[in-house]
């Protein structure tokens, strides 16, 4: 394991890897999208953490605890509306185009991953997303755009216009689990890749922790860009901790 703690230093590293590399998995977390304006909604300390979390089950037994769940989550979105692809997000877009990025899984609902360029169909979010939302009972999309004048003007938590279920934000809420087609599709492109790449996450959460672990014991070169040590560092070749956006973009930009 070589740890490295200059940007500078960092990514000329991260760029040798990466010219050798044909099939990079990047594995992203909240430390990505912060010079976005995004808050890192579940970390310790957050003021979102102030109110307890609301369980999946209680949204779906109470009307009362629905309205709160989509109160909070206008809230939360005023706080993020209008962030755009940070120079992380647009170092893996390049990468994408330079044909070397076979996927992103991502612990984040924040869409900008999708919003650099990368087709939908290369991103696995593990905890959903939160720039629309789904009827729980038959799975019909529904925009917040239209939601949330109704959610305002009545106060009453939206219903599917199909089948009157609960409609939630399409985001993995504590108690509820994980998707297996996202789970599946993560564990294959773990499987395929050379290099993985753990960005912005302390990967202490499964299956954050494990999937490194994973792509290690299959044989990919292991490289963690965090600016906190992680519990995986140990078994990786390469651990840059400096900030994100710096060492991504000059990895990636050619020189
Ligand atoms: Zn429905």
């Amino acid at each position: 394991m070589t740890v490295i703690t200059t940007a500078q230093e960092g990514a000329s590293a991260l760029a040798e890897v990466i010219r050798g590399a044909e099939r990079i998995l990047a594995f992203t977390g909240a430390g990505i999208s912060t010079e976005c304006g995004v808050p890192d909604f579940r970390s310790p300390g957050s003021p979102w953490m102030v109110n307890k979390p609301i369980p999946y089950e209680a949204f779906l037994a109470s009307a009362e605890v629905r309205r709160e769940a989509w109160r909070r989550k206008f809230t939360m979105d005023d706080h993020y509306r209008g962030a755009r692809p940070g120079r992380g997000h647009r170092a893996l877009a390049r990468l994408h185009e330079e044909g070397r990025l076979i996927g992103v899984v991502t612990q984040n609902i924040d869409g900008l991953h999708l919003a650099s360029g990368i087709p939908a169909e290369r991103i696995v979010e593990l905890h959903g997303n939160g720039t629309y939302a789904t009827c729980l009972d038959c799975g019909l999309r529904h925009e917040l755009a239209d939601i949330r004048p109704v959610f305002e003007a009545t106060g009453a938590a939206p219903v599917c216009q199909d089948c009157r279920g609960p409609v939630k934000s399409a985001t993995v809420s504590f108690g509820q689990a994980m998707p297996e087609q996202a789970m599946r599709k993560a564990l294959a492109m773990v499987a395929a890749c050379d290099v993985f790449i753990a960005i912005g996450s302390s990967l202490v959460v499964q299956p954050a922790a494990r999937l490194p672990v994973m792509a290690r014991q299959t044989g990919a070169e292991l490289v963690i860009l965090n600016g906190e040590p992680t519990p995986v560092d140990a078994v990786s070749n390469l651990v840059v901790r400096a900030d994100i956006g710096d060492v991504l973009e000059a990895a990636t930009v050619p020189q």
